[in-house]
């Protein structure tokens, strides 16, 4: 008998490739989202395949699913700084509201879930590298306190189900992730830059550029949520890859890769922004035998061949808009 999961969040980046795997592993898989931030083509491919079904539904609403669950994975949530500014009730719904109800399902279904956490728990940290046990420096009033805020509670009522309804828990602490089927115009770092480079448009650094990020490729991080979900480790857990860039470094490194002949440019620091990010990923080596094995430079190859394969009409049509400079402190 095949097992059946739940992945909220299915459309998006993470969720799609997520429902890839799970399929590949033979799970009945049943997709859910409400397409805010996600896309139909993410998932269009797995559309005529049996044992894939598609529920457009909306997390923070009464989450109902027929039949027997084994997992769910609660993916469902606006992602990149922008996408949470534009909508930042709806950000802190579905990390609160939404993961109530899907831990609320998880009970009735006996089911084990899994929460996607983030580094942005840890805000704009004060200790370096970001171990599980450091408890964070944020701003819960900032523009990016309805992601950080809604995550962190998020792991509370997690662990809180766990506790006192001794449900099957797992939390991952994502760290920057890339690769393929991230959306072009979300303003995160990498889309923007190599859009940018696509359109022959100038490489915007935000600051001086001196703040750091690690960015982990996507395959790397579902083997790392895959081998979560199946292990006993109720706790947070980081999942990222350690090898630390500064965000200027970064930018020429994509205008080598993309050959572009445009020039990087600064704009202020967005609020909050925080100056420093890499995994401490001592726990994730030891509890799920893992650590990160795609370089930056062969990622980047990749997500940049996936980037240069979209249609122009794709890569000029910029719903994105500089939100995050726009927000006084
Ligand atoms: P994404 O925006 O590509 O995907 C999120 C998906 O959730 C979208 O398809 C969106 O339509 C859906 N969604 C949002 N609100 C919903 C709701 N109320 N009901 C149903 N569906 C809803 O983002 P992503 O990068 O794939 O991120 C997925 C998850 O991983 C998020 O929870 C995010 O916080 C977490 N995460 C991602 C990263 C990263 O680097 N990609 C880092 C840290 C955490
Ligand atoms: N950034 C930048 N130029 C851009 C987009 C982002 O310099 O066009 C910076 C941003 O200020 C941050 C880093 O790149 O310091 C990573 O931003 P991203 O939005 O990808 O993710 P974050 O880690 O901040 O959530």
């Amino acid at each position: 008998m095949s097992k059946t999961i739940l992945i909220t969040g299915a459309a998006g980046f993470l969720g799609s490739h997520l429902c890839d795997r799970f399929i590949a592993q033979g799970f009945e898989v049943i997709g859910m989202d409400n397409f805010i931030t996600g896309d139909h083509k993410n998932i269009k491919h797995l559309l005529a395949i049996p044992n894939f079904k598609l529920i457009e539904h909306d997390v923070t609403e009464f989450v109902n699913v027929q039949g027997h669950l084994d997992y769910i994975l609660h993916f469902a949530s606006p992602a990149s700084p922008i996408d949470y500014l534009k909508i930042p009730i709806q950000t802190l719904k579905v990390g609160s509201l939404g993961t109530h109800n899907l831990l609320g399902l998880a009970k009735a279904k006996k089911a084990r879930i899994l929460i996607a956490s983030t580094s942005e728990v840890y805000g704009d940290p004060l200790v370096h590298p970001q171990t599980e046990a450091y408890y964070g420096n944020v701003n819960t009033i900032g523009p990016r306190g309805v992601y950080d805020e809604a995550k962190r509670f998020q792991e509370s009522i997690t662990m809180a189900y766990h506790r006192f309804h001794g449900l099957e828990t797992r939390i991952v602490r994502i760290f920057n992730t890339y690769g393929p089927r991230m959306r072009l115009n979300d303003g995160r770092v990498i889309p923007a830059f190599m859009g940018q480079a696509l359109r022959g448009e100038d490489l915007t650094v935000f600051g001086d550029g001196t703040q750091t990020r690690s960015f982990c490729y996507v395959d790397d991080q579902i083997e790392g949520i895959y081998r979560l979900l199946f292990s006993d480790y109720a706790y947070p857990i980081n999942i990222g890859n350690p090898h630390e860039i500064s965000i200027k470094d970064f930018a020429e490194e994509i205008v080598k890769l993309t050959s572009t002949k445009q020039e990087i440019v600064y704009k202020p620091l967005p609020v909050d922004d925080p100056m420093q990010r890499q995994p401490d990923i001592t726990l994730a080596r030891k509890i799920l035998n893992w650590e990160p094995k795609v370089s930056r430079e062969d990622g980047m190859k990749k997500t940049f061949a996936y980037f240069k394969g979209l249609s122009k009409e794709e890569l000029f049509k910029s719903e994105h808009k500089d939100f995050t400079n726009h927000i006084k402190r």
